[in-house]
């Protein structure tokens, strides 16, 4: 097991720069999940550190060792990647052993860590099958098992879960944070869903465009994105992006008024005029029963009238799709009680304001809380 520090690292290929400046100092043991839309350089980053991808620049270190110029096979880190690149022709056991007997470690010892490892892993009915002969589920753990038999100090995930159906995908979700949690190796997995990145990870590291965004643990990130970037990322559906003008003493929001806390107006004071983007998560939102207006008609609420789209009842809870009328915007609501409404229905929705975020509408930058 070992830490793993990237300082400053970079990586271009010819004129396109697939990581910029990326430093990381990730703690021995803990289990880190880079995340961020298609093509922000998290796999750059993974097999940069397996040593299948050279840094332009930066250093890279595992444990204390400068490992730069130090090849792959000799960083004692083990990767898993998307497609499970099993040896089509050797048995399941062979296939967790490879990597031992490459090593040239004692038969003894291989077969005895053959069989912990795929106890673990549930295989240990499987061990003398070809990869052919196994689900999509179960080369996934063998691939898994090739790599944990080697007892690497780091390991690398690079969307392992991505070929698998969902309920698979689920399961083997929760046996490999079990496998952390009991092996307790340091690990740096690639994901771009948002569910793997919030429920494995001890820190989750946003990307976008070749860059850090956001580094913290996964309610943090939920609860404190440091931008519209981060805050439309994580969550599903995710934080309502809502355009408005602020008025001095609330939000022009579509032509509606929606008022907000001094807070709000201290923080933006030199702002009146200007357009902003809201951000407000599903879950934030509630609806406004007519009865409660009328029995409280003094009752100053920060609402917003939309139009119904689609409700889907979830169950647990109800996701309203809404959008603010002869508007394009849409407003996603999730609501813990049955939704009688149906399509074209008026709602008002009221806003709890502390929940609200006011981002720079062209930088995307946090300006509120
Ligand atoms: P995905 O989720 O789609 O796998 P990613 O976040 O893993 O994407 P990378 O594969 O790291 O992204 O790629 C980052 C950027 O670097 C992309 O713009 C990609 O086109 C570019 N890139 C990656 N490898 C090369 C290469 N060998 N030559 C040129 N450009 C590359």
């Amino acid at each position: 097991m070992a830490t793993v520090r990237l300082e400053n690292i970079k990586r271009r290929f010819n004129n396109v720069t697939a990581i910029e400046d990326i430093t990381l100092d990730i703690p021995d043991g803990e289990f880190w999940v880079l995340v961020g839309p298609s093509g922000c350089g998290k796999s750059t980053i993974l097999r940069t550190i397996a040593g299948l991808e050279t840094a332009t620049s930066g250093k890279l270190y595992i444990g204390e060792k400068l490992v730069n110029n130090i090849p792959a096979r000799q960083r004692d880190v083990a990767m898993v990647f998307q497609n499970y690149a099993l040896y089509p022709h050797m048995t399941v056991a062979q296939n967790i052993a490879f990597g031992l007997q490459m090593r040239k470690v004692d038969p003894k010892i291989i077969q005895e860590r053959v069989m912990v490892v795929a106890r673990s892993l549930s295989l240990e009915h499987l061990l003398e099958r070809k990869p052919k002969q196994l689900s999509g589920g179960q080369q996934q753990r063998v691939a898994l098992g090739r790599a944990i038999a080697r007892e690497p100090q780091v390991f690398l995930l690079d969307e392992p879960l991505s070929n698998l159906d969902a309920q698979l995908r689920d399961d083997t979700r929760a046996e490999l944070k079990q496998l952390h949690q009991e092996l307790g190796i340091t690990t740096i997995y690639v994901t771009h869903d948002q569910v793997e990145a919030m429920t494995l990870a001890d820190k989750i590291v946003v990307l976008n465009r070749g860059r850090i965004q956001q580094i913290g643990a996964p309610n943090t990130i939920y609860s404190q994105p440091t931008n519209r970037m981060v805050a439309t990322f994580l969550g599903s559906p995710p934080m309502n992006i809502v355009p408005a003008k602020f008025t001095g003493n609330g939000f022009d929001v579509m032509g509606q008024i929606l008022s907000c806390p001094n807070s709000v107006k201290e923080k933006l004071r030199l702002g009146v005029g200007q357009n902003f983007d809201l951000g407000i998560r599903p879950e934030h939102i509630s609806l406004v029963e007519p009865s409660r207006r009328r029995e409280h008609p003094e009752e100053e609420l920060s609402e917003l009238t939309v139009e119904v789209k689609v409700v889907e009842p979830l169950g647990r809870e109800t996701l309203v799709r809404t959008g603010f009328p002869g508007t394009s915007v849409i407003l996603n609501v999730q609501i813990s009680t049955e939704v009688l409404s149906k399509r074209g229905d008026r709602l008002s929705l009221e806003f709890n304001l502390d929940k609200l975020f006011v981002f720079d509408s062209s930088t995307g930058d946090k300006l509120y809380p």
